[in-house]
């Protein structure tokens, strides 16, 4: 039986169980979109308290075992169990999400979950106890970076249980911690591509000064590229003899960013950065 594959850590303690799904405040109503259900044990009280369950799960065994569990129950027209990848797999509607995964989709689970279309209402998610912190991380602290800038951009996050790794079967390596995500609705305007990467310039050494890391090695000819190829496609002409560097340059100071810190930016700060230099045609993605 090879769980480290799959990451399979079966979450054996009832009372975590039932925190977790009381997190969702689930209505009758709910569709819910369960990720990795593995032998069910969260699943079977989602079901106690909502419309439905969509679970998906890539191992086709822990797929049986949970059908089996509902079998000759009312609850079993309530549950469809989807066998697949998540990170592939077509996301259903859903109203809520509950999700204890394994670790290493954490990041493709999230973005995943925060493009999708029509909004959900709530995730309830389970990730390693450090990337929950980075999630919900404030500027300022030591925390704070791109990943909490990106998903802040859409999101509402909080900690809300710490979970011990002797809840688990077999006991993981590291701690865990159970987050709330609420999507911000509607989601602010803007390409996550462009967001992400300019956060990727400025987080690059998030101690060091904004103007500092856009004049690290290609930074700016990445940048010149990336302007060449919108003028062109908007068919504009420039009337603007200033050097890539130069026009930067005026936007971090016009901004008075020039000399900030990734790691003291907010999420507000970073989208009236990127809003100025969409104005003069800088582009990141
Ligand atoms: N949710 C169950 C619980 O709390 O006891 C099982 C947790 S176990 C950590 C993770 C589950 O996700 C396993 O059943 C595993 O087979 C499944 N899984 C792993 N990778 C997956 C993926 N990419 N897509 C869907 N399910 C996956």
């Amino acid at each position: 039986f090879n769980t480290a594959r799959f990451g399979q850590h079966i979450l054996k303690n009832p009372q975590t169980c039932q925190r977790i799904v009381d997190a969702a405040n689930l209505k009758p109503t709910d569709r819910v979109m369960e990720v990795g259900p593995g032998t069910g044990n969260l699943t079977i009280k989602i079901l106690e308290k909502s419309k439905s369950v969509t679970a998906i799960e890539m191992d086709p065994r822990m797929a049986a075992e949970v059908i089996k569990r509902v079998q000759g129950t009312p609850e079993q027209k309530k549950l469809a169990v989807v066998i697949g990848d998540f990170v592939k797999a077509d996301i259903p509607y859903f109203d809520v999400c509950i999700s204890n995964t394994p670790y290493q989709i954490s990041s493709p689970l999230v973005f995943r979950l925060l493009s999708h279309r029509p909004l959900f209402r709530v995730a309830i998610l389970m990730f390693q106890r450090e990337f929950a912190l980075r999630l919900v991380a404030r500027p300022g602290t030591a925390l704070w970076s791109r990943l909490s800038a990106n998903v802040q951009l859409y999101a509402k996050v909080d900690n809300i249980i710490n979970v011990s790794r002797n809840d688990f079967r077999p006991p993981p390596q590291v701690e865990s911690s159970v987050i709330r995500l609420v999507p911000i609705d509607p989601p602010p305007p803007v390409k996550f591509e462009e967001f992400d990467g300019m956060n990727r310039i400025i987080f690059s050494r998030p101690n060091k000064t904004v103007r500092g890391n856009f004049q690290a090695k290609g930074v700016m000819k990445m940048l010149e590229q990336n302007r060449s190829t919108w003028l062109s496609v908007q068919n504009k002409v420039v009337n603007d003899d200033r050097s890539i560097n130069k026009i930067v340059d005026d936007v971090l100071a016009e901004l008075g960013h020039s000399d900030s810190r990734g790691s003291k930016m907010d999420v507000d700060d970073l989208l009236n950065l990127l809003a100025a230099f969409h104005e003069v045609g800088i582009h990141f993605s």
